[in-house]
């Protein structure tokens, strides 16, 4: 069984019946390995194109990065990364794919809640960007006509209506994208897992993949408990992969994050922080970010030293950091503190790798993946059936593509955190 994370959101989200373990041997058009959001929407999307569909999972559904992430939905991709970057590394017609995917990408979350009934505290009421110094500003006011340009619903806010919305005073002004928001990201996962079931999906959970060796005309999967023999794998195991399949883990750098929840809070400041639920996300190298979660706590989170007790730390260091950024609130606990893990890539850009003829892997959404592994595995499940070319795909497909200096890289995450806090802190003070 799976051991609890300590998160806010294993606490609030109602418990849901363990998915029983594969047991025995099995044929499927196409088995999934990996039951987060991308794992779930591709399973749910293949289904409806009439494929017949195991999704397996080495816990249970939700149990990575997307039970475990901050629910916000972001329709963007990261604030440093412009439509130009994304033409330079994939060029201009699977850019142009794949930025009006992310537009897209809050609807479709708040889409697929909506038909499939997913009781998840989604709230739609956009989602803020305030730039952290006048520089940032003014970069961040340079990159909104790209953005609309783009087809994101984005608009600009001065200081004032920003700190309107969000209730913080200081800040500056910033972008406000009307079609994100914020889930229970368990709750999304548990509802998606109930949604991909009822389109005819066999999902099991506690069903780690330990093999996978070419059979005939496609591929044979072993967990402990069974076996699937399928036409075509795709793997969505994030940055969990372990060793099973050493190509597709040097193809990301594994970055942790911590999050903690404070206490409830009092009633009166839900009136008066963040008034619209709407969560932010400033414009800082290491991010300042801040939810109400449904029931009246305040959610943040972000880096921490790869320090012995690094949970401990996180608790201190980000009620600090919320005391600091937000003034007047109430002395802080925090009540909750929990860690999971994003799978970075160089360019912050995702990555769908034909690993071998019918063995596939989409990966790399970095810290922004509630909505980006949603609308993705939208596209992914007519591509399975076929229906959809390769050529036609919203991200090219190529052979693994490993990290250079994997290993050098690899620190990166955590030795760039004191040179970004530096950076953070010299420019919100002198820019
Ligand atoms: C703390 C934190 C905060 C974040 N906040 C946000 C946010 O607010 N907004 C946002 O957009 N993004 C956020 N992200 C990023 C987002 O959560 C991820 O990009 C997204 O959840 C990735 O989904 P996934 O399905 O690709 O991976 P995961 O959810 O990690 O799922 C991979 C699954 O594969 C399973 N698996 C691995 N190996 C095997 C195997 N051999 N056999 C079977 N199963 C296997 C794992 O158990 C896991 O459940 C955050 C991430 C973290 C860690």
């Amino acid at each position: 069984m799976t051991e609890a994370t300590g998160s806010l959101w294993e606490a609030i989200t109602p418990p849901a019946p363990p998915f029983a373990p594969l047991d025995g041997a099995v044929t499927a058009d196409v088995v999934i390995v990996g039951a987060g959001f991308l794992g779930l929407s591709a399973a749910l999307h293949a289904a409806m194109a009439g494929l017949d569909v195991v999704l397996l999972e080495s816990h249970q559904p939700g149990f990575g990065a997307s039970g475990r992430n901050t629910g916000f939905v972001v329709p963007s991709l990261k604030a440093s990364i412009g439509p130009t970057d994304v033409v330079r590394a994939m060029g201009e017609t699977h850019a142009d794919r794949l930025l009006r995917l992310v537009a897209g990408s809050g609807a479709e979350v708040f889409g697929l809640i909506a038909r499939h009934g997913i009781d998840c505290g989604a709230v739609q009421n956009g989602w803020l960007q305030p730039a952290h110094s006048r520089q940032a500003e003014a970069a961040l006011r340079g990159r909104l006509p790209r953005l609309l340009q783009a087809g994101v619903d984005a608009d600009w806010l001065d200081r004032d209506a920003m700190a309107a919305r969000t209730g913080i005073a200081g800040l500056h002004g910033g972008i406000r994208v009307a079609s994100g928001g914020q889930i229970t990201p368990l709750a999304y996962a548990r509802g998606l897992a109930r949604a991909a079931v009822a389109a005819g999906v066999r999902l099991h959970g506690d069903s780690p993949v330990t093999a996978l060796i070419p059979d005939g005309a496609g591929w044979r999967l072993s967990t402990p408990g069974g076996q699937v023999l399928a036409r075509r794998v795709l793997m969505t195991t994030n940055a969990l992969i372990g060793d099973l399949l050493p190509d597709l883990r040097a193809s990301v750098i594994p970055a942790r994050v911590f999050q903690i929840a404070t206490q409830v809070m009092p009633g009166s400041l839900r009136q008066s922080l963040l008034p619209d639920m709407a969560p932010v996300a400033d414009t800082r190298r290491h991010t300042f970010a801040l939810r109400w979660s449904p029931d009246g706590r305040l959610v943040t989170g972000g880096m921490v030293p790869p320090l012995p007790g690094r949970l401990a730390l996180a608790r201190r260091q980000f009620a600090r950091r919320l005391a600091r950024l937000v003034p007047g609130l109430p002395p802080i606990r925090a009540d909750y503190a929990w860690t999971g893990v994003i799978a970075g890539t160089l360019d912050f850009l995702p990555r769908m790798m034909r690993l071998a003829p019918g063995l596939e892997a989409a990966i790399g959404c970095n810290g922004r993946g509630v909505a980006l592994t949603t609308a993705l595995g939208r596209e992914l499940g007519p591509w399975l059936a076929g229906r959809i070319p390769d050529d036609d795909f919203v991200l090219p497909v190529t052979a693994a593509r490993p990290v250079p200096f994997r290993r050098i890289a690899g620190l990166g995450p955590d030795l760039i955190l004191p040179v970004w806090s530096a950076h953070d802190a010299f420019e919100a003070r002198f820019r």
